[in-house]
């Protein structure tokens, strides 16, 4: 979600004629898009303001704009009175508000139509080009949340598009409810079109964006518009040739996603599927709301509806009272799962809205992370082993490379003289490391 917001942030500061760029001597507004999910992720964010102190004393007509989690959880009169010589801090909650802030302080001038006023309004780079004069810097500090981290980056042609904010649920080990409140859904028309101006730009995949994100619903008159609903219109909009979608949650799957997840090819074959514990008694602890079996049930469901299917995770290891016995179910889940992959972490006293103290050592901790990670890679080489020899539809990302639908990376033997965003098929001849070998045989 933060890199979305850094997108959306840095839309508004383009469509005024800026120019992006990670150069601090050229930029004439920085914006730190903040993270506090680990308080290391906070204090990385608190040294790279103090470090602007300097940049602003050389470029005092410079623009200092603090924005994301930690500015919402330390607030504004906090970071000014700590750092005056900030311009405006903008927390995760308002960051419907940046567009408005942007226009404060420089102007409505060189604003394109197509985002013009618009929350999450998008104007393709390339066509402001001629007209930038300025630059900013917009950096993210780290991503938000042990769940929902998008799996890899997003390339030239895959775009975030904002679905929902915020969450409603409760684990206890998260502070995304505080800081980005309760969850609120983006009426769908607005969705559509910024999907659509997005493909326009040559976004040909179009990654649908929330942290509980399959639990969209937007009330209409005509009637509510489910997240299979939004999932079938986004795959409609013209130049989009995948739907992707992050993270939905264990509760919210029902019999009309596994529908249109079927029966949609545009919808891709794949679904990151935080689980964060194998045990029914640490999940319970964590308040997911969900057993191992209910979980084990969603991604049987998964892989009926698509059997090509890849599912990918988060685990949190050492959540205070998670017992060797608890561990080994979550190592067991691994298989069990049949995961693609997973991001694993060590539990972290600061994220947990309790405050839960870990109960076990940091050597402990290490040695319980190294174990799961060996199983999580054992696991993933069978399941790219498993690949070789089929015919696999890639969207090229390169010329030579792209992805899956179940978001494998195909580096192909040759160049295919193809643009980014064509969709080839190739037939996979191998692995290596974690990504698959291709031949085009289309
Ligand atoms: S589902 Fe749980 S972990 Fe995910 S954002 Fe909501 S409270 Fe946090």
């Amino acid at each position: 979600m933060n890199e979305a917001d850094s997108e959306l942030m840095a839309a508004s500061f383009i469509k005024r004629g800026f120019k992006l760029t990670d150069d601090l001597k050229r930029a004439d507004a920085v914006v730190v898009n903040t993270c506090t999910v680990r308080q290391r992720a906070e204090d990385k964010a608190i040294s790279q303001i103090g470090r602007l102190r300097v940049w602003k004393k050389n470029h005092p007509e410079g623009k200092i704009f603090i924005a994301g989690c930690a500015a919402q959880k330390l607030g504004g009169k906090h970071l000014k009175n700590r750092f005056p010589f900030v311009d405006e801090v903008i927390g995760a909650k308002d960051i419907d508000k940046v567009d408005a802030m942007v226009e404060l302080f420089f102007g409505t001038t060189q604003r394109g139509s197509a985002a013009a006023g618009q929350r999450g309004g998008y104007e393709p780079q390339e066509s402001t080009a001629a007209r930038q004069q300025d630059s900013a810097a917009v950096t993210t500090s780290a991503s938000l949340s042990t769940d929902h981290l998008p799996p890899a980056t997003v390339s030239n042609v895959s775009a975030y598009v904002t679905a929902m904010r915020g969450c409603s649920l409760k684990c206890t080990y998260c502070i995304v409810p505080e800081v980005r409140g309760p969850a609120s859904y983006l009426p769908p028309e607005e969705i559509l079109a910024e999907a659509a101006a997005k493909a326009a730009a040559g976004a040909r995949e179009i990654i649908l964006l929330g942290q509980t994100v399959n639990a969209y619903a937007y009330k209409t008159p005509a009637g509510v518009v489910s997240f299979a609903d939004l999932l079938s219109r986004t795959s409609a909009v013209p130049g989009v040739s995948r739907v992707r979608f992050m993270s939905p949650h264990p509760l919210y799957f029902n019999a009309d996603f596994f529908r249109v997840f079927r029966d949609n090819p545009k919808i891709a074959r794949y679904v990151h599927l935080p689980v964060q514990s194998g045990s029914d008694r640490i999940l319970k602890a964590m308040r997911r709301g969900y057993t191992r079996t209910e979980y084990l049930d969603i991604v049987a469901k998964i892989r009926e509806a698509a059997p090509e299917a890849a599912v990918s995770t988060d685990f949190i290891v050492g959540y205070p009272g998670e017992s060797e016995a608890d561990f080994k179910e979550t190592l067991s889940l691994v298989a069990a799962s049949g995961i693609s992959f997973a991001y694993c972490f060590k539990y972290s006293q600061r994220t947990d809205a309790e405050g839960l103290a870990p109960d076990l050592g940091e050597a402990e901790m290490e040695e319980r992370l190294g174990r799961l990670l060996a199983e999580v890679k054992k696991n993933s080489s069978d399941i790219l082993n498993k690949r070789i020899g089929r015919i696999e539809e890639v969207l090229l990302e390169t010329e030579d490379s792209g992805r899956t639908s179940a978001n494998f990376i195909v580096r192909l033997d040759r160049k295919t003289g193809l643009k980014p965003g064509s969709l080839i098929q190739a037939e996979i001849t191998g692995v290596s490391k974690n990504t698959l070998k291709g031949r085009l045989t289309l």
